[in-house]
């Protein structure tokens, strides 16, 4: 029954607030596996080893032979917005477009267990360290926090052990362990395509051989030919492109077009082709994403040459630059545009505001008009 009289406001406990927001970043094994892989990759790893415990809810271990993490580095490893890879506020734009927020080793520790053994180039030992709700902890009762030194190569291993145990909700909304595995398996093939200059491996602990293995410096058709299959392979067209170089501008709108620009490269399936569900593998500024958008519009393209019901392969990497001044522009013509319609008289007024106020090349707002 709903009560008659308000109840009070309460603050939830920070530690629930933690976790909450953790579980907004880290939804199941494969989605704390991708964040690891864009860790080790943005490292310069060019060996990714992956081993899973139970579909990676046990265990999801992650060894790489990137650059490492410095030892003073480690005791703000696992807090909340903490990042090696921006500094200064210029650096925002590239938040949205790398996704770099030092946020997913911060969430990972509210949600599960985790420890770090890492070793940089000069320094002559590994380090292992324990973390929970981001902060070092003891590995053992009687230990001390602190940084341990042990035996270990150059790189990192990230240790990702009963994921969920604190948030039965996110747990029981998970799937059987072998349908874990079978996502975990689909994002490192995903990213092994895009990245063939690198050795991925995967496998479940105990087990001798890996379900995935490819070798490091291949191009992309030979990855794709590895994991997809030679029907796949052999069917395969490729394009590069971007928006239309124009040469003769002056040099303030080279400008422009540099921060402007975008390119994609393409790999897809001809017509001789088909297959029943569409594989589709999109990355933007190397990033795997999902989108459910672009998947309809470029099936739609096929639905011309292929039967109905069949699918193809498409591999698709974009690049895309933040337009920052293009973005200033659009909004400026789109206050302008909603101005005119309430006063025509003022136009003229605001356009030579806008104009001095930016002090740039103007691309000549009027002539849309
Ligand atoms: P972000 O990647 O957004 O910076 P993370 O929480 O994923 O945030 O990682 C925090 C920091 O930890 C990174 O900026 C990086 O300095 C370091 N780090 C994480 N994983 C690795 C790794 N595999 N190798 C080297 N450094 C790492
Ligand atoms: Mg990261």
């Amino acid at each position: 029954t709903p009560p008659k009289e308000p109840l009070p406001i309460r603050r939830l406990q920070e530690s629930l607030i933690n976790r909450i927001a953790a579980g907004e970043i880290i939804h199941r094994p494969a989605s704390a596996l991708k964040e690891l892989l864009e860790n080790c990759l943005d490292a310069g790893a060019t060996s990714i080893r992956v081993t899973v415990k139970d579909g990676g809810m046990k265990l999801l271990q992650i060894q790489d032979n990137g650059c490492g993490i410095r030892k003073a580095d480690l005791p703000i490893l696992a807090e909340r917005f903490t990042t090696s890879k921006l500094s200064t506020f210029s650096d925002l734009s590239r938040i949205t477009t790398y996704g770099f927020r030092g946020e997913a080793l911060a969430s990972m520790s509210h949600v599960a267990h985790l420890s770090v053994v890492t070793k940089t180039k000069t320094e002559t030992c590994a380090w292992k360290a324990h973390y929970l709700d981001g902060v070092l902890v003891e590995p053992k009762p009687g230990q001390t926090a602190d940084p341990k030194p042990c035996a270990g190569n150059d790189g990192t291993t990230i240790i990702i052990e009963d994921l969920f145990y604190n948030t039965p909700t996110r747990l029981s909304a998970l799937r059987s362990a072998s349908e874990e595995y079978s996502r975990i398996l689909d994002v490192i093939t995903k990213y092994a395509v895009h990245n063939p200059k690198v050795s991925f491996s995967c496998k479940k602990a105990g087990s001798p051989s890996p379900d995935l293995s490819t070798p490091s410096s291949s191009e992309i058709p030979q990855a794709i030919r590895l994991l997809y299959g030679h029907s796949i392979a052999k069917d395969l067209l490729h394009a590069s492109f971007g928006p239309k170089n124009n040469t003769d501008g002056d040099e303030e709108m080279e400008e422009e077009k540099a921060s402007d620009s975008w390119t994609a490269e393409t790999h897809f399936t001809n017509a001789n082709y088909q297959s029943k569900k569409m594989i589709f593998l999109l990355f933007i500024n190397h990033r795997l994403v999902e989108s459910s958008r672009m998947k309809r519009a470029l099936e739609a393209v096929y639905s011309g040459v292929l039967p109905k019901g069949a699918s193809p392969f498409i591999y698709l990497s974009l690049q895309i630059n933040p337009p920052r001044r293009r973005r200033q522009h659009q909004i400026a013509d789109t206050l302008q545009r909603s101005l005119a319609s309430q006063s025509h008289s003022r136009v003229f007024e605001y356009q030579t505001l806008l104009t001095g106020g930016l002090a740039e090349p103007e691309q000549s707002t009027s002539k849309k008009r």
